[in-house]
């Protein structure tokens, strides 16, 4: 299936989508209003129609928040060498609305962990 972002620069593709959304309350996530679908990073195709995408990395460096530079859509997240888990994080609210009505959304205190 493919998630994009409002203008379609920004094309994601997975097999599936995520059994459950994570939404999370840690002050970067809650800003975002984001609903993340978890992957791996080879479950995930990135492309792009016009330009690549730009990020904001903040803190401890270990994750870079994609957005698209055209229409300003948060997308994904992909964490960096810093990090020891490897996942890109699909914002979910990037696909369309039947798709994301089927998924389960998963509280996550972010803010207090
Ligand atoms: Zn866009």
């Amino acid at each position: 299936m493919e998630i994009t972002c409002h203008c379609g620069n920004i094309k994601l593709s997975v097999e599936n989508p995520p059994a459950e959304v994570g939404k999370c309350n840690c002050s970067i996530c809650r800003r975002y209003a984001a609903l993340w679908g978890y992957y791996s990073p080879e479950e995930v195709n990135i492309a792009y129609e016009k330009e690549k995408s730009v990020f904001y990395i903040w803190g401890d460096r270990e994750v870079e928040f994609h957005r698209c530079n055209l229409c300003g859509c948060v997308t994904h997240y992909v964490t960096t060498p810093k990090c020891p888990d490897k996942v890109v994080a699909v914002n979910m609210n990037m696909a369309p609305l039947e798709v994301l009505a089927a998924i389960s959304v998963r509280e996550i205190d972010g803010a207090n962990y």
